[in-house]
């Protein structure tokens, strides 16, 4: 392990902090590192291995199709594309996909469609995008220019011209900043970085009528809350309305890299040949295992099984609350993704959790995040809570 670790530290660029844990192996909600000791992963590969590492159906959809065709340019048609495609558009909002690699791709991919989609109406008069602050969109520059937070814009200015941003679940400031230069408005239904922030239950249905009424595109980023992550196939579905574009990543290929930007048919209009591409996008192997995850989501009973395991993990965490109030100011969340905001640094915590075979990490510097696999039983949801249990059962209760 420590070989692993040097190599590492000694040669790959050091933008990451890493944990001194080589991992070697997954199955299930577990990893074990290069020694074997075993790991409870609460963290997923943040919020991509929602069926749990190694599932099954995904390793031989992929073995499958890489036997059979590993590559070839979109400017041929394959089946898993095919089949992913109208997977997709059968159980969401949207009529067309447009696949890449990540998060970041498909935000870049949604923010070019707002504004080309803008252009060919109105000539160029509408290019601004609202934002929030504290969202989180991706690392390249337009999409760390859409994510609302100063410290990661920091040293790379200029930034992409043609954003503004505004407080989250704050239907009056986004009112405010509404004008005909403005072309989109782009929102994580659930904020996941930004420390796992929840709307108001009517927010997202004002910013609605409020984008329809000003002629303006919604775009939700789902990357993270999308795939069943929050018990539904999609978080918007838990809000009663509908956006004009969205984006997934994460978990869409179930480890392996992709990404993919939704629309309904009149937006997605808006992109004609030319306008927009990717090498790897839609990639055969990708797309299969994609299409096991949709599968194993829609009719694998992952979903119910999610719901059922968020009532069961919120009831734990809400109990652990009421023992350490000095501890834990509050637990939110949907599904499964689920803050654990503290009155304390989490930092540490997270540090001790690993020492004991707990995978968790820390948002905004005092929530902690939990995003077990949407496979998770009630045994290892129990063990989470007993490694949280026996630190704060440690801790000075002073804060
Ligand atoms: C992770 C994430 C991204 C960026 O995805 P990458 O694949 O790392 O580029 C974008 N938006 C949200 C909401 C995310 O959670």
């Amino acid at each position: 392990m420590e070989r692993i670790v040097k190599k590492t530290d000694q040669s790959i660029f050091q933008t990451y902090n890493r944990y001194p844990v080589a991992l070697t192996k997954g199955k299930g909600a577990r990893v074990w590192d290069a020694r074997g000791k075993e790991y409870l992963d609460f963290l997923s590969g943040i919020a991509v291995c929602n069926l749990g590492h190694c599932h099954p159906a995904i390793t031989q959809a992929a073995q499958e199709q890489l036997e059979k065709l590993v590559h070839v340019s979109n400017f041929f048609y394959t089946a898993p594309q095919a089949d992913l495609s109208d997977m997709l558009s059968a159980h969401s909002f949207a009529d067309r996909i447009f696949f890449c690699n990540s998060g970041a791709e498909a935000n870049e991919a949604a923010l070019k469609l707002a504004r080309k989609y803008a252009y060919n109406r109105s000539g160029g008069k509408r290019f601004e995008i609202i934002t929030m602050e504290y969202s989180f969109h991706g690392r390249t520059f337009a999409t760390l220019t859409a994510t609302g937070q100063e410290k990661m814009h920091k040293g790379f200015a200029p930034l992409l011209p043609g954003f503004r941003y505004v407080p989250f679940n704050d239907i009056n400031a986004l009112k405010q900043s509404v004008d005909d230069s403005v072309c989109a408005v782009m929102i994580e239904p659930i904020q996941g970085e930004g420390g796992v922030n929840l709307p108001d239950q009517q927010y997202l249905q004002e910013v609605r009528a409020l984008c329809d009424s000003e002629d303006i595109l919604l775009i939700f980023d789902e990357v993270q809350v999308g795939m069943g992550r929050t018990g539904k196939l999609f978080a918007y579905e838990h809000y009663g309305v509908e956006p004009d574009i969205m984006t997934l990543a994460k978990a869409l290929a179930g480890g392996l890299p992709a990404g993919a930007m939704l629309a309904g048919s009149k937006v997605a209009a808006g992109f004609t040949p030319g306008s927009h591409a990717s090498t790897f996008g839609g990639n055969p192997v990708v797309m299969a295992a994609g299409v096991a995850v949709m599968n194993e989501l829609i009719n694998g009973g992952v979903l119910e099984n999610c719901r059922t395991m968020s009532d069961y993990f919120f009831e734990k965490l809400a109990a652990l609350q009421q023992r350490y109030p000095e501890i834990i100011k509050e637990v939110r969340g949907k599904g499964l993704i689920v803050g654990m905001e503290l009155h304390l640094d989490g930092k540490e915590i997270v540090e001790q959790c690993l020492d004991n075979g707990l995978i968790i990490n820390c948002t905004r510097d005092r929530v902690l995040r939990f995003l077990p696999p949407l496979i998770v039983g009630e045994k290892e949801i129990d063990a989470c809570v007993a490694v949280l249990e026996d630190l704060f059962a440690g801790m000075p209760t002073q804060p």
